[in-house]
């Protein structure tokens, strides 16, 4: 059936490289598509192409890897409409399921059970002009907010947004350094000669493969 079906790039199983879950052995899931253009995009093989398959087999396939997370990610995940159906069916097989969302989508109909991570679009990525501000208001604890850092014009802006809107109050808070463009060391320094309550990420699966699709 054609409405059951979502266009797929990868399902593969690494380790979580980002976010609450770091270091877990988890299942990835990569949708084909996403609506948006970051400058510093490392998925940009996701934007076409992919295969379609049946939310069943999808579902069927994560269950074959044995691991207790899933993460659902693009691209952008939620461009695909089925994508809803698909982590809630995620969940109701017993998976601990993240969604990797580029903020620019509504996230409020996503499955309660699901642990959002929205982006906040920085200027840096070219695509700040697209964050769904209203997003922010419908997340809690269980889910976080990041931002993908270019330079310390976009940190500045960052602890803008984090002040005028009190992120830290609602949810965690990752900051992480744009791969090649701004040193994690400085990215370091200034969060804590600040003293902010954000937590600093690299990207794990960098420091392991580089930037391998299916890693
Ligand atoms: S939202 Fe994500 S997948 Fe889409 S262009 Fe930006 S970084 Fe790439």
């Amino acid at each position: 059936m054609v409405e059951d079906r979502l266009r797929i790039t990868e399902i593969f199983h690494s380790l979580q490289g980002e976010a609450r879950s770091v270091g877990w052995p988890t299942v990835f899931v990569r949708l084909t598509g996403c609506p948006l253009r970051c400058v510093w995009c490392d998925t940009e093989y996701s934007f076409h192409g992919g295969e379609w398959r049946e939310t069943s087999s999808i579902v069927e396939e994560v269950k074959k890897y044995k691991t207790r997370h899933v993460c659902v990610t693009g691209g952008e995940p939620l461009a695909q409409r089925r994508c809803l159906d698909l982590l809630s069916r995620l969940c109701d097989e017993g998976f601990d399921v993240s969604l990797e969302t580029s903020g620019a989508l509504d996230v409020s109909a996503v499955d309660a059970r699901v642990s959002r991570v929205v982006d906040v679009k920085a200027p840096g990525s070219g695509e700040s002009a697209r964050n769904l501000w209203s997003n922010l208001d419908v997340l809690g604890a269980h889910d976080q907010i990041k931002f993908v850092l270019a330079d310390r014009a976009d940190y500045d802006w960052a602890l803008d947004v984090l002040d005028r809107r009190d992120l830290t109050s609602r949810c965690d808070v990752l900051f992480s350094p744009v791969a090649g463009k701004l040193a994690p060391r400085d990215l370091a320094d200034w969060i804590i000669a600040d003293g902010r309550q954000v937590r600093m990420q690299v990207q794990l699966h960098k420091l392991l493969w580089g930037n391998e699709p299916g890693r």
